[in-house]
């Protein structure tokens, strides 16, 4: 199935199906000229979907080079881009070279970041393999790097040309990155579509367990509703922002701890989404059945929903909030909510009742 991503002159489709790796070639020929392609990928994606990538290239006639990196967010470097580029660069490139970026989220980034530096832009192509990357990061642009003062502080809109989201490829993704990558498909439901989370409830088991009928419309779902934001808003100036549900307080988590994965990201989105509603509620402005209901639907497709759920950390309040006040989306030292009325009922605000929120946070780190 095909979607497209309606951005005037960058408009780019994104193809969902099962077993679309090794037709690779056939897809990427429209983008392909006699230049070739460079293919980026990640240690562990090179083991795995590499051969089968470059095997279908070949059958195409189309020219291509590889280059990996380390799996790991520690290749959203300075260094790592540096020598990526070198790398690429060393072989020849055009104008006309297309990059595949054939990976996570990681791999996303970093690729269409080298995509939009090399030559001042080059043509770029996401081949996403984890379902976080699949539903979030390679729909709408967004590239980038990390600096030593924070996450995705480098970096570029650039969209990519195509996005080939192959649901079978996820079938070797481990079981702890796809339910991290899950905690991002319920946020779509949550943030407006609450008809998509009653059909989450049923089917997030299936979703999670086989390439299917299930998984594949999750990710048509998701991707649907994340290109609908995107073509409203490119750069994130207001609907985009919805996208951010539970991330202000994941962010906190992440950062508190180094992002050194003893919590992945989706885990700590899903732990900031029950925040969200939980403090939403305790303002009056939603049900508290509906808190009940996400954290019991998380939690039974098996993700944290607390905090205090992190293993060995004792969580401090204060600096918890600090870590908050430090988010990129802050603006004029204001920070954008995204608050809720309750399940697929998200909406942004600027007034937060600060005693309720330190409540919630506080609540969510104590083990009970
Ligand atoms: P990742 O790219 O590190 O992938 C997670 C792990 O899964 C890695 O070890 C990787 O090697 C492995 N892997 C990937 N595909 C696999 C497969 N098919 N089978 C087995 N293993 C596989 O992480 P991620 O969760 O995909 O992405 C996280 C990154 O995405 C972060 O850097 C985050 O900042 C970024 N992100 C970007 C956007 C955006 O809009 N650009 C949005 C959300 C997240
Ligand atoms: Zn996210």
């Amino acid at each position: 199935e095909t979607l497209r991503v309606e951005l005037d002159d960058r408009s780019y489709d994104i193809v969902i199906g099962s077993g679309l790796l090794p037709d690779t070639g056939k897809y990427v020929a429209p983008f392909a000229r006699a230049a070739g392609v460079v293919i980026l990928t990640d240690s562990n994606v090179e083991k795995l979907h590499l051969l089968t990538v470059e095997a279908s290239l070949e059958a195409a006639g189309i020219p291509h080079r590889s280059v990996v990196v380390p799996a790991g967010e520690a290749s959203k470097s300075f260094a790592s881009f540096e020598s990526v580029v070198e790398q690429i660069l060393a072989f020849g490139i055009e104008r006309s070279t297309l990059i595949i970026a054939l990976g996570g989220g990681v791999i996303g980034d970093l690729g269409g970041y080298v995509a939009a530096s090399l030559l001042r832009g080059l043509d770029f192509v996401q081949i996403p393999t984890t379902l976080l990357s699949q539903v979030d990061s390679s729909v709408g642009g967004k590239t980038g790097i990390n600096s030593k003062s924070g996450k995705n502080l480098v970096g570029a809109f650039h969209q990519p040309r195509l996005v080939l989201a192959d649901t079978a490829v996820l079938d070797t993704l481990p079981k702890r990155e796809m339910l991290a990558g899950y905690a991002e498909v319920a946020k779509y439901g949550l943030i407006d579509e609450p008809d998509f989370f009653d059909w989450l409830e049923n089917n997030a088991e299936a979703v999670i367990a086989r390439d299917g009928a299930e998984r594949k419309h999750a990710v048509y779902r998701s991707c649907a509703a994340k290109a609908r934001v995107v073509s409203q808003d490119e750069r994130e100036s207001g609907k985009r922002a919805l996208l951010n549900l539970g991330h202000t307080f994941g962010h906190a988590f992440e950062a508190e701890l180094g992002y050194d994965g003893r919590l992945l990201h989706g885990e700590a989105v899903a732990i900031g989404m029950v925040i969200a509603h939980d403090v939403c509620a305790a303002m009056g402005m939603a049900p508290a059945q509906d808190t009940t209901r996400l954290m019991n639907h998380l939690q039974a497709v098996g993700l944290p929903v607390r905090a205090s759920q992190v293993s060995g950390v004792h969580w401090d309040i204060d600096r918890l909030i600090g870590h908050m006040s430090h988010d990129k989306k802050v603006r004029d030292g204001q920070i954008t909510f995204v608050m809720t009325r309750g399940i697929g009922k998200a909406f942004t605000s600027r007034e937060m009742d600060v005693g309720k929120m330190r409540a919630a946070i506080s609540r969510s780190c104590r083990a009970d």
